[in-house]
C-alpha cells in the first residue's frame, strides 16, 4: 500500500497552509501566464477557499478584486496577496444580498482595471442544524446569501461587462444535496439551486461567449467550513478511511480546479458541475444521530 501511495503522483496534494496566508512556496503546474492580463472578481475572496483561489489566479498573471462584507478582512487579505504574488488586488466591501452595492463595486473595479474576465461566486454562509431547529429566517438567510447572492452578482457582471465581452463564471457549490446530507437542508438546497442556475445561465449566456460552471468541493482543510462542519471530528475518528482518496482536500487543490475552469484549458466546458471531493460524496457516512453529536459539540 505504501509503495502504491508513494508512486501516485497524480493524486498527491500540493502543499498548503491552514491559515488565511499565502503559500510559502509554489511550483507551477499550469503555465504561469495562463491568466496573464486578465481580471477576476471573487466574492468571498478574503478568506478560506476564495483567498487561495485569488492567490493561485494571481500567481498565474491575473489581477483580482476580492469582495466580502468585512472591509478590514479583504483589505488585509489584499495586502498579503500583493506581497506574495506582485500582482494587483482591489479589496471591496459588499454584501451580495444588495444589488446596488455590487453595482458600485463592479463600477469601481472596471474603473481601475478596465475589464473583468472571470467571476467566482464563493460567498456563502453555513452551519449545522437539524431542519426542525432551523428558524424560518435562518433558512431564508442562507438562500439569500448563497443562491440569490450568486444570481445578483452574476447578473450585475453580465449587464456591466460580460454581455458585450464574454467571460467565465464559476459558482462554488457543494455535494451536500446529492445524498441529502444530515443537518444541511439549508445549504444543500441553496447550493443545489445554484447548480441549476449554472445550467440555466450557461444556456442563456452561451451565445455571448460566457461559460458558466459549478465547482463542488468536498471537505477542505484550513477553512471555516471544515472547522465548523465537523471536519475535525471526521479526522479524529479516522473516518477518512471511508473516502476513496483516504483524506480531506486542501485549498490549493480547489484553486487548481477553479483555475482549470477559469482558463482556456476548459474552453468547451459549460453548464456542468466539477466535483472536487476525492470521491467522498460516494462513500462517506450520512449518519443523522452522529452528526447531531458534532453539531452540539461544535456549538459549545
Ligand atoms: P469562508 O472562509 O467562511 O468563506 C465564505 C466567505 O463568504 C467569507 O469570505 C465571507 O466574508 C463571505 N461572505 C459571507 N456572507 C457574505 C455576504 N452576505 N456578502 C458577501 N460576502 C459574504 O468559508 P470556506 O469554507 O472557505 O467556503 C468558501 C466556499 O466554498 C463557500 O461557498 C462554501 O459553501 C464552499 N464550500 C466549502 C467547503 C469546505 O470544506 N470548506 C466544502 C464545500 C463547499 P465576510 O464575512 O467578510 O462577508
Amino acid at each position: 500500500r505504501g509503495a502504491m501511495a508513494e508512486s501516485a503522483a497524480a493524486s498527491r496534494p500540493p502543499a498548503d497552509v491552514d491559515t488565511d496566508d499565502c503559500l510559502r512556496e509554489y511550483r507551477h503546474l499550469f503555465s504561469p501566464d495562463i491568466l496573464a492580463g486578465q481580471v477576476a472578481f471573487i466574492t468571498g475572496g478574503g478568506s478560506g477557499i476564495g483567498f487561495r483561489i485569488a492567490e493561485i489566479f494571481m500567481r498565474h498573471g491575473c489581477k483580482t478584486v476580492i469582495a466580502s462584507r468585512n472591509l478590514q478582512r479583504v483589505s488585509e487579505a489584499s495586502k498579503k496577496l500583493v506581497a506574495a504574488t506582485g500582482q494587483q488586488c482591489l479589496p471591496v466591501s459588499i454584501d451580495v444580498r444588495q444589488p446596488q452595492a455590487i453595482v458600485a463595486a463592479v463600477d469601481e473595479a472596471l474603473n481601475k482595471f478596465k475589464r473583468i474576465d472571470i467571476l467566482v461566486n464563493g460567498a456563502a454562509g453555513n452551519f449545522l442544524s437539524p431542519a426542525s431547529a432551523l428558524s424560518f429566517n435562518a433558512f431564508k438567510t442562507v438562500i439569500d446569501i448563497d443562491t440569490i447572492g450568486t444570481f445578483n452578482t452574476s447578473k450585475v457582471l453580465f449587464e456591466k461587462y460580460f454581455r458585450d465581452h464574454g467571460g467565465v463564471i464559476i459558482n462554488i457549490t457543494a455535494t451536500l444535496s446529492y445524498r441529502g446530507q444530515a443537518l444541511q437542508v439549508h445549504a444543500g438546497s441553496a447550493k443545489a439551486a445554484i447548480d441549476a442556475m449554472t445550467r440555466h445561465l450557461a444556456v442563456e449566456w452561451g451565445p455571448n461567449n460566457i461559460r458558466v460552471n459549478s465547482l463542488a468541493p468536498g471537505p477542505i482543510t484550513g477553512t471555516e467550513g471544515y472547522r465548523r462542519l465537523g471536519g475535525k471530528f471526521v479526522e479524529e475518528a479516522s473516518n477518512f478511511s471511508q473516502f476513496p482518496l483516504q483524506r480531506a482536500g486542501n485549498k490549493t487543490e480547489i484553486a487548481h480546479s477553479t483555475l482549470y475552469l477559469a482558463s482556456s484549458l476548459s474552453s468547451y466546458v459549460t453548464g456542468t458541475t466539477l466535483v472536487v471531493d476525492g470521491g467522498s460524496c460516494l462513500t462517506s457516512a450520512n449518519n443523522f444521530p452522529a452528526m447531531l453529536g458534532i453539531a452540539s459539540s461544535s456549538a459549545k
